[in-house]
């Protein structure tokens, strides 16, 4: 039985101590799912003792030293940070993070004892392309570590096409991709381990739809962004989880 996470990226916003102790004061995590928040990492000090998991947005493959502008995953962990979110595709966009970097992050996170949300999905003109199941597969088999685990990693399966824009997967279109996703996890790793990783699915998942993605098979749980910044829609989508 795999345990559903709801998991909010807060991407680059709230620019004051005032909008994340109101978001977090009033966040509700419940019983049911696991709840996960990723703030700007200049914010994790405040989350530090807070009622659910923290995590961060991105991690250096590098360990501490001379890389101005990184924060390590030692520094992440040090900071309470159970999870770190890797591959996002606004960082392989606008940073032109490669598949093989992406692992080189996961494995940093693994290695440090925390968590990787490892992030795929396809662009619209993959889609329309007829290629999301090669990309997606592909960009599994090159960025999940060989030493992944349903422990220390979690897949977000992310059509680029439905991130931030309003458009999301249908529940059945998302099912079709992440049963695919796990089939990939099986054949690169095994049926255990695939059985057992978590997969959640990331785009435009708000409560208006968060029902019925989160009611498929192999969709363990939400990435989700614009809802996240809203604690009154963000606690509706973990008050859906069954
Ligand atoms: C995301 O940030 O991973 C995301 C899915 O954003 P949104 O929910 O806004 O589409």
């Amino acid at each position: 039985m795999r345990r559903k996470l709801i998991a909010g990226n807060w991407k680059m916003n709230f620019t004051s101590e005032e909008e994340v102790t109101n978001f977090m004061v009033n966040l509700v995590p419940g019983m049911l799912a696991d709840v996960l928040v990723c703030p700007p990492s200049i914010w994790l000090y405040m989350l530090k003792n807070s009622n659910c998991f923290i995590g961060a947005q991105d991690v250096s493959p590098h360990a501490l030293g001379a890389h101005t502008g990184d924060i390590a995953a030692s520094q992440l962990k040090a900071m309470g940070c159970k999870y770190v979110i890797v591959g996002h595709s606004e960082r392989r966009t606008d940073h032109n993070e490669t598949d093989e970097l992406v692992k080189q992050k996961a494995q940093a996170v693994i290695d440090a004892g925390m968590i990787a949300i490892i992030c795929v999905g396809e662009t619209l003109a993959q889609r329309e392309l007829g290629i999301t199941e090669e990309v997606v597969t592909t960009q599994v088999f090159r960025s999940v570590p060989e030493n992944a685990t349903p422990a220390n990693t979690v897949i977000a399966y992310e059509p680029v096409w439905a991130i931030g824009t309003g458009k999301n997967a249908t529940p059945d279109d998302a099912q079709a991709m992440h049963k695919i996703v796990r089939a990939q996890i099986a054949k690169q790793l095994s049926q255990g381990t695939a059985d057992s990783m978590r997969i959640l699915y990331g785009g435009s998942m708000k409560p208006a739809n968060a029902a019925g993605l989160l009611a498929m098979p192999d969709i363990d749980g939400g990435l989700i962004g614009g809802a996240s910044l809203l604690v009154d829609d963000f606690n509706s989508i973990i008050d859906m989880v069954q």
